[in-house]
């Protein structure tokens, strides 16, 4: 199925024109920025936590130390993932009206952790190869040990919103001709230049690097 069928936490209350439920622009936004926030509960305290993911099919999955609190916390737990791509300021002719342009993906589920020692490795991989293409088989293998220590969690990508906002300001009629500059000042997130470690021999082949 190419829809995620809207369910009443995922239905847009609030500027429902801007909503979009299909599959292919809710992975869009989760491809486009490894950066996300999970929600989640412990103890009865909100907890709001930045972390890498990465998108593999109809799952997204995250990663971290074994001793992380955050990632014993959340597993077995319903958890919130949110990826928010910032596109523009939104300057409009009063305060009230200024706004910004987002494309932003929510995620509802339950988080379950990856434990298989191959399918871990295999996840991994697969991290790497997303951000990094062709820089697994260049690295020092990964040890026993090391794969021990992560922790991949992962949650299905089954209720999900996007919210998508691309509009010039929206002023009402009477302010349209206030003598101040109105419009948007694109945002972007690119990739700069390489700088290598004080330690990096020189002469080596830079990486590939994919971020959005
Ligand atoms: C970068 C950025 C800046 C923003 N700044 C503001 C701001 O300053 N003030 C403000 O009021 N709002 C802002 N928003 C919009 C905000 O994310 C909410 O959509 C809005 O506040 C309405 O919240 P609600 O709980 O009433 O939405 P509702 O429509 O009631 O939410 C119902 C469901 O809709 C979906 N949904 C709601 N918002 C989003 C979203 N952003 N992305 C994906 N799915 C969503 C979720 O599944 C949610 O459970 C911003 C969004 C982004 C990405």
């Amino acid at each position: 199925m190419s829809q995620h069928a809207p369910t009443d936490r995922t239905r847009l209350r609030r500027m429902g024109h801007k909503a979009a439920h299909d599959k292919a622009t809710i992975h869009a936004i989760l491809d486009a920025c490894p950066v996300a926030h999970v929600g989640y509960v412990v103890d009865g305290a909100p907890h709001v936590t930045p972390t890498l993911q990465w998108r593999e099919g109809d799952r997204v999955f995250w990663h971290g130390s074994a001793a992380s609190r955050f990632l014993r916390a959340i597993l077995g737990t319903q958890a919130c993932l949110t990826v928010t791509l910032t596109d523009g300021l939104v300057l409009a002719r009063s305060g009230f009206e200024h706004s910004i342009s987002y494309r932003s993906a929510m995620l509802f589920g339950p988080v379950q952790a990856v434990t298989d020692p191959a399918e871990k490795e295999a996840r991994l991989k697969e991290m790497m190869d997303q951000m990094f293409p062709g820089r697994w088989p260049q690295l020092r293998p990964m040890t026993a040990q090391e794969l021990k220590a992560t922790t991949i969690l992962t949650m299905p990508i089954d209720e999900a919103s996007a919210k998508i906002s691309a509009e010039m300001p929206d002023d009402p009629p009477e302010d349209r001709l206030w003598p101040v500059w109105a419009g948007i000042v694109p945002l972007e997130t690119r990739l700069g230049t390489p700088e290598p470690a004080p330690d990096c021999p020189p002469g080596l082949a830079l990486p590939q690097v994919k971020f959005g």
